[in-house]
């Protein structure tokens, strides 16, 4: 790619996000949380928001590395300290119903070095401080997008064998492939790609299944759904009325289990990157709902230690089915970025349940939100579980089975 080539796509891949991920509308403002690295997509998707009408573009810049030397040299009580501008700012983006944008390019190994009870009490702090603005971004009340980067760390961890430059160059076009930023028109062909995703969530909210049964080699695995238990895939409307797509890429159909029927075991499919630490070739053991027993090869302490942050950390939060023949999955490598390996393969999440993959869930309180299934915790981590050996049956209330998923792959007709 020349470098006129290359901006044309930036270009593009700017217009996808600004159009289908936020679906910024005239007259709003936009907030971008970005690292320094990322300026050249900040700046693109600036011009795209304001040629699309946008009031006003501010961006929030972070840097990884005075991050990583806060987590370093910073004593464990002063890791307890949040600035006090960050909440009331978040509040009020929420509360005047303004657009969101996430940039992730964040090295996966950044904090590997930093001790684990330092980094435990940093996820803790910033969880509880922030979690009336992260609940209300969780129930959709405000259009809100998450996309990626290709910073230099991050490329060179995907890319190890390249240089730097042609490690960020490959993950570009990772990125644009699987954002169908390649496509003649990118906004046509992912308004038919959500199109798809939309019928399969439609047909499975038709069918009210009681709970999915997973089949795989080191899996199996039944899990409950609550009766009002809502699949979501691709668009999602936000309280202030705006239709967007919180995940680019998205390949997935999700929705919540019951936390408290859930039942077996299942071995991951892929490698887990937690607080800089890859888990690998690990299991889980759960009994009405719980976490019981957790095994693996590399870093299972890790896992365990994640599992622990509170009480819904050792329930689930989320199942979501992605065919084993996504662009993500095909490209046959992993990303160590949660936005794509998420997309490459079914998953399930440790922690808090999405209030929206609830009939009704936005207007419950905690207690009636969990007594119907709801999980509340402050962590959520996906895992991968499919693979081409998965099989998946549907469990109608009448106890009756049906094919979701055979060999990873959709085994219903939309
Ligand atoms: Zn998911
Ligand atoms: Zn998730």
């Amino acid at each position: 790619m020349n470098n006129a080539e290359f901006q044309k796509s930036l270009e593009k891949y700017a217009d996808v996000i600004v159009k289908i991920g936020v679906n910024l509308r005239a007259g709003q403002r936009l907030f971008i949380a970005a690292g320094i690295t990322d300026y050249p997509l900040v700046r693109a998707i600036t011009k795209s928001a304001y040629t699309n009408g946008a009031k006003l573009v501010h961006v929030f810049y972070g840097d990884d590395e005075v991050h990583h030397t806060r987590m370093k040299m910073s004593s464990r009580e002063n890791l307890t300290d949040v600035p006090s501008w960050i909440v009331p700012a978040y509040t009020s983006i929420i509360k005047d119903g303004d657009a969101y944008i996430g940039i992730t390019s964040e090295n996966p190994d950044l904090l590997a070095d930093v001790d684990p009870e330092a980094i435990a009490i940093y996820r803790k702090t910033m969880g509880t401080k922030m979690r009336k603005p992260m609940q209300a971004i969780m129930r959709d009340a405000i259009n809100w997008c998450v996309i990626s980067y290709p910073a230099a760390d991050w490329a060179k961890k995907v890319f190890p064998k390249m240089s730097t430059e042609k490690a960020q160059e490959k993950l570009w076009e990772a990125i644009f492939q699987t954002c169908r930023v390649d496509q003649r028109d990118p906004v046509a062909a992912w308004e038919k790609h959500i199109k798809e995703l939309t019928a399969r969530s439609t047909y499975l909210n038709k069918k009210r299944y009681t709970a999915l049964h997973y089949k795989a080699p080191g899996t199996d695995l039944t899990v409950g759904l609550p009766s009002q238990h809502l699949w979501i895939a691709a668009q999602s409307k936000a309280e202030n009325g705006i239709s967007f797509t919180a995940n680019l890429p998205t390949e997935e159909v999700f929705t919540m289990p019951h936390k408290g029927k859930v039942d077996g075991v299942v071995s991951a499919s892929r490698p887990l990157v937690v607080s800089g630490k890859t888990v690998e070739d690990f299991a889980l053991t759960f009994e009405k709902g719980k976490v019981v027993k957790v095994t693996a090869k590399k870093n299972g302490e890790t896992l365990q230690k994640l599992i622990e942050t509170d009480e819904g950390g050792s329930h689930l939060g989320e199942v979501a089915l992605v065919p084993n023949s996504s662009p993500i999955s095909r490209r046959g490598h992993l990303f160590y970025n949660t936005l794509f390996d998420e997309n490459a393969a079914s998953h399930i999440a440790l922690g808090a349940a999405y209030r929206f993959t609830m009939k009704g869930g936005g207007k419950l309180t905690e207690a009636e939100f969990q007594k119907r299934g709801g999980n509340h915790s402050i962590i959520h981590t996906d895992f991968m579980i499919g693979s081409k050996d998965m099989d998946i049956d549907g469990i109608l209330a009448n106890g009756k089975r049906e094919p979701v998923m055979r060999k990873g792959e959709w085994a219903f007709k939309i």
